[in-house]
């Protein structure tokens, strides 16, 4: 062929997994060619078609395994293989990272205020808030139940202290509204920075957490990035 445009395009066929539009097979030929008499477009036609639904679910597979049924974040299990390669990234050509482990508060209370509804509502407009506000390149994860890792790679502490200190401060401003009902969410947030003294990724995820513990123990809502505040 010297171009598809010299070609009047005689036959297009859709392939579908149930209602899912997983392909199209576009015939091209210079005379008037009968494509349905011909048996071998037959035999392209199911083995594509076989071949673009398990495309198709594989694709989805692997989309579901990295991601948060309820968030849409990614999950943890995708965290700890991210993690350990950034980890080794940051040992072997000493970049920079910080990890930053965000617990909303009290939410067994808003749970047994507004119902658990309610609670699924502010963990997904809460996750949506982490997506808006952090960059590109910033990671979010579902740890545990309302707890949610961010993961800043090429990042020092005191830089990445200012988005999450705005995280931390537009998740307390934004009106959350459920069945007329509205409910005030803040998260406290605790962060550290890989540095050589620290041997593997569940140390520094450790580092951050008692941070967060801090965060908690001196008044909630807040960013802590100390080990003593
Ligand atoms: P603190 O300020 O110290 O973090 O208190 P807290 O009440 O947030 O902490 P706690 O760990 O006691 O409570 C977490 C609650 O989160 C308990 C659990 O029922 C609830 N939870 C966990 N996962 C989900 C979920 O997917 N949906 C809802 N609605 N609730 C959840
Ligand atoms: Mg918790
Ligand atoms: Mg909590």
């Amino acid at each position: 062929l010297n171009s598809l445009e010299d070609f009047a395009s005689d036959k297009e066929i859709d392939f579908y997994y149930g209602d899912i539009l997983t392909g199209k097979l576009c015939l091209y030929s210079r005379e008037n060619l009968k494509w349905n008499k011909m048996r071998f477009i037959q035999t392209i036609k199911s083995e594509l078609d076989l071949f673009l639904k398990v495309k198709y679910l594989y694709t989805k597979t692997c989309y579901l395994s990295i991601t948060d049924e309820l968030t849409s974040l990614y999950t943890r299990r995708h965290l700890k293989s991210v993690l350990s390669q950034e980890f080794a990234r940051a040992k072997r050509y000493g970049t920079m990272m910080t990890v930053a482990m965000v617990d909303i508060d009290d939410f067994k209370k808003i749970n047994d205020v507004y119902g658990h509804l309610a609670g699924d509502y502010i963990l997904k407009e809460v996750s949506k808030i982490f997506i808006s506000t952090l960059r590109k390149t910033d990671f979010v994860y579902r740890y545990g139940g309302e707890e949610i890792c961010v993961l800043m790679p090429e990042t020092v502490l005191e830089k990445a202290y200012i988005p999450l200190e705005r995280l931390r401060s537009t998740i307390d401003k934004t009106n959350y509204v459920f069945e007329g009902r509205q409910i005030h969410v803040t998260v406290s947030i605790g962060a550290a920075m890989y540095n050589q003294d620290i041997k593997d990724s569940e140390e520094l995820v450790e580092k951050a957490d008692n941070r967060l513990y801090i965060a908690k123990k001196t008044g909630k809502n807040k960013v802590a990035i100390q080990d003593n505040e």
